[in-house]
């Protein structure tokens, strides 16, 4: 069977990338970058254009197969992430979605806005939640303004309450928090405490991530370079960084949240079911500078200056930089590295048989060492070895 022909989407997830932000935080390795607020209204305009025109440039350049044979796609969830959205006037979001409203088919049931707390008023609220947003990513990361200051986020503590305060008077009730590990400045204590902090608020939905130290930020270069600029020095050890996921898996579940994805947990019947199409590999276009979209056989990406990028869309060319034909080699990796990241696991069976493979071999030293294990049919991480899972992708991947 052709592994691509196992793709025949219903409907497809929407990514609009808004690459603004008020400061480069020192630890981030994302394309986005402080440009002056003039900027964002021609930006979103070549977003709405490009929304508003993408059949007609996937024709032309033979992507979204499945889609030119369907007529218009169903939308069914939007996420506008960044960057911080939350800085563009809601009249320019709401733009936004009524371009997606006209170009798609399909009512989404989900539609996420990423807000920084600092940037959330009680009018915008109310406007994001008559715009059609009815869910929101708070970019929270810490409870212990040492730790946001530094790193050089713009919030502090007292910002994430005002918030969550506004957010749910506007109605805004279904709110993602983010937490990181292993800041700057992040003791055990400290980490305790935000981790309660956060569960006091109760929100349907938690995103942990560890911190990442690589050469695409200023934290990562200084580290890797042996400087002590931006707290390197304070930079907690490895293993306490993992020991505060650990703490924090423990704690989530003990409250009742269902640990879904290695970084993520929700109260039940609140997971992303926008991220979920990522890790199940579900078709989702992007739009915007940098954007990322995969139609179920190709993954392409948008140019990530958002000058070249809307240059790109007034001379009504495809913004997009790089694309990639993904062959069953890949797709099968694709399915175990994205599948494994799910606490459910694969269906390892249903994956063999797609890809006509046996993967036996490869997975029994993993089993042996305790790192993988089936469990209800199902091959999963072990639940006691999540912090080693790059280990076990890179092996399994071998
Ligand atoms: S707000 Fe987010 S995207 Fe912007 S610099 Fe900070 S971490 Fe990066």
């Amino acid at each position: 069977m052709d592994f691509a022909s196992q793709i025949a989407p219903s409907s497809v997830g929407v990514y609009v990338q808004v690459p603004f932000c008020q400061a480069k935080c020192s630890y981030c390795n994302f394309s986005t970058g402080v440009f002056r607020a003039e900027a964002y209204a021609p930006y979103v305009d070549a977003v709405c254009a490009e929304i508003l025109g993408h059949a007609a440039f996937y024709r032309d350049a033979g992507l979204g197969v499945w889609q030119q044979a369907a007529g218009r796609a169903a939308v069914d969830t939007i996420y506008i992430g960044g960057g911080t959205p939350s800085l563009l006037a809601p009249g320019e979001l709401g733009r936004i979605l009524d371009a997606v409203r006209r170009a798609f088919d399909g009512s989404p049931s989900e539609v996420t806005l990423e807000a920084d707390p600092e940037t959330v008023t009680e009018e915008k609220a109310r406007a994001w939640r008559e715009a059609g947003f009815n869910r929101v990513s708070l970019g929270s990361q810490s409870f212990s303004d040492v730790e946001l200051k530094a790193v050089g986020r713009r919030h502090r503590r007292a910002d994430i309450y005002t918030a969550i305060e506004c957010l749910r008077e506007a109605g805004l009730d279904n709110v993602s928090f983010d937490l990181i590990a292993g800041l700057p400045h992040q003791t055990r204590e400290s980490w305790h405490n935000s981790l309660e902090e956060l569960l006091s608020l109760r929100p349907r939905h938690i995103s942990i991530y560890l911190l990442e130290l690589d050469e695409g930020s200023r934290l990562g270069r200084e580290t890797l370079a042996g400087g002590l600029r931006y707290g390197v020095a304070a930079l907690p050890e490895d293993d306490a960084a993992a020991a505060s996921y650990e703490h924090a898996c423990e704690r989530l579940v003990g409250e009742g949240y269902d640990h879904y994805e290695i970084s993520n947990w929700a109260l039940p019947g609140f997971r992303s079911r926008h991220n979920l199409k990522y890790w199940r590999r579900e078709p989702y276009l992007g739009f915007g500078a940098g954007a990322h979209s995969f139609d179920g056989v190709e993954r392409w990406a948008n140019s990530h200056d958002p000058m070249a990028y809307a240059a790109s869309i007034k001379e009504q060319r495809l913004p997009v930089e790089q694309r990639e034909s993904v062959d069953a080699r890949q797709a099968l990796e694709e399915e175990l590295f994205l599948g494994l990241r799910q606490l459910d696991g694969i269906d390892l069976e249903s994956v063999e048989r797609r890809y006509q493979v046996d993967l036996g071999e490869r997975l029994r030293p993993l089993e042996d060492e305790g790192l993988v294990e089936t469990y209800q049919g199902r091959l999963r991480l072990a639940p006691s070895r999540l912090t080693v899972s790059n280990e076990v992708f890179v092996r399994l991947l071998d």
